[in-house]
């Protein structure tokens, strides 16, 4: 990973954060163009009562929208934690390209059991599961415990 890429991956922290503080679940994305330029972002807003409102779906519904096929295939997703099956198959079906996660969905999984929380209704599959020429990398073992830390914090009894 780039040192500018660090950056990416802070500024999804930085929306994971405040999505936590928005009483949503603590996950951030941002979409970087080829020339690495953040063309958006977006967190979590599952408290609105739609549990589809992930940040990695509303990503690659905007690059749907806004970015040529080549733009989409060039660009990459940076993101506090593994993409689920559904944003997994969002971002395969808008075309786009490289994932960076901090933390893998194995990893949320563990964490949220030791938490008491109640296992997710979706079953958690690899992306590589869901799109499998996808170039993806994580979890980022010098950040994966900022993650957890949210996790933590939206937990907390
Ligand atoms: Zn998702």
């Amino acid at each position: 990973m780039k040192a500018q890429e660090q950056i990416y991956l802070n500024r999804a922290l930085a929306l994971a954060e405040e999505a936590l503080e928005a009483g949503d679940e603590p996950f951030g994305s941002v979409l970087v163009s080829a020339e690495g330029e953040i063309l958006a972002e977006d967190r979590n807003r599952i408290a609105s009562g739609d549990a589809t409102q992930h940040p990695e779906f509303t990503l690659a519904r905007w690059a749907a929208q806004h970015m040529t096929p080549e733009a989409r295939a060039n660009a990459t997703v940076y993101t506090t934690g593994e993409h689920c099956p559904m944003c997994a198959a969002a971002h395969g079906w808008a075309g786009l390209g490289r994932i960076v996660y901090i933390s893998s969905s194995e990893q949320l999984g563990r964490w949220l059991e030791d938490l008491g929380v109640a296992p997710s209704p979706i079953k958690a599959l690899p992306i590589g599961q869901i799109v499998p020429a996808l170039e993806v990398e994580g979890p980022i073992a010098s950040m994966d415990e900022k993650v957890h830390a949210l996790h933590q914090r939206r937990h907390a009894v």
